[in-house]
């Protein structure tokens, strides 16, 4: 699923491999300004603006090499896309929330609204990375470049963006890139008129091991604890949905559309997996059979 001819997708192939979380250069972030509900992913509450009591003066997660047997699964999922880094050293110029309160109380707000601005341009230059028509394209790209100035914004003009607005023109591009690429794939290769959809489904449990899922929409779908072992995943639209315990070994999701690293963090798979170019093997795969 390359661009069409004339395209040039490197540069937005380059955007999304490029997001990637640098937790050297942030200051917590994550592990601050948001709240933390207990659960079977986190084992305490902890409200926004609040560090976590296992958050080190460095920086560090004093727990870190045992998050998952300590009841912080949650923690080894969660993925800000790099969007930490660059509030901490581009919106506030590298300045520590610990000596100034106002700058705390603001980083705090704006780090949530950045994550926000970063998984919609990850998304559009996922997109753009396809093969489709060359109007969508230039329609991605306009929203890529407005998301990208929005990024640049300072700390109170960011708090003051109303985001749904924002999103929605995005969301309906992410929407015809994928009906572009799922019909395109259903003509081609299953024979079909359209593709399958089963948008918001609840596989929950579900024994789909071996199936032939390719092209279907499972936007928003519930895949918790779903057996997807040796599946057919390719062209499907993971957009939202939820595959928490999933298990994916096996499976085939080398060209799974809008897949993300917190959606694979969250799934089991094993060294057979097959990943999207820009997601990599979760470490807690590599002892997988
Ligand atoms: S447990 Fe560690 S990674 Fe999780 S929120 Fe606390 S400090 Fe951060």
């Amino acid at each position: 699923m390359s661009s069409v001819k004339g395209i040039d997708d490197t540069v937005s192939k380059n955007i999304r491999k490029s997001m990637q979380a640098d937790c050297q250069n942030c200051f917590g972030l994550c592990c601050t300004a948001l709240t933390i509900t207990a659960s079977s992913d986190f084992a305490m509450n902890k409200p926004a603006g609040i560090p976590c009591t296992h958050l080190q003066s460095n920086f560090h997660c004093q727990i870190h090499r045992d998050l998952r047997s300590k009841g912080f699964k949650g923690c080894t999922v969660y993925d800000c896309l790099g969007a930490g880094q660059l509030v901490a050293q581009t919106t506030f110029n590298g300045q520590d929330w610990r000596g100034n309160a106002e700058v705390a109380e603001k980083m705090f707000q704006v780090f949530p609204i950045m994550e926000q601005l970063y998984e919609m341009i990850a998304y559009v230059a996922e997109a753009m990375a396809y093969r489709i028509s060359p109007k969508l394209y230039d329609n991605l790209h306009e929203q890529l470049e407005t998301l990208q100035s929005l990024t640049k914004l300072e700390a109170t003009a960011l708090i003051a963006l109303d985001i749904p607005p924002i999103r929605q023109p995005v969301n309906n591009l992410l929407l015809e890139t994928s009906a572009q690429i799922r019909n395109k794939l259903a003509v081609t290769t299953l024979g079909e008129k359209n593709a399958p959809n089963h948008r918001g489904a609840n596989w929950i449990g579900k024994n789909l091991k071996g199936k032939d899922l390719r092209g279907t929409d499972l936007r928003g779908a519930y895949l918790i604890a779903a057996n997807l072992q040796n599946a057919d995943l390719r062209g499907v639209d993971f957009i939202g949905a939820d595959l928490r315990d999933a298990n994916l070994c096996g499976a085939n999701l080398s060209t799974a559309m809008f897949l993300t690293q917190m959606q694979i963090n969250s799934a089991s798979g094993n060294h057979q997996t097959k990943l999207p170019f820009y997601l990599h093997m979760p470490s807690h795969w590599h002892t997988a059979p």
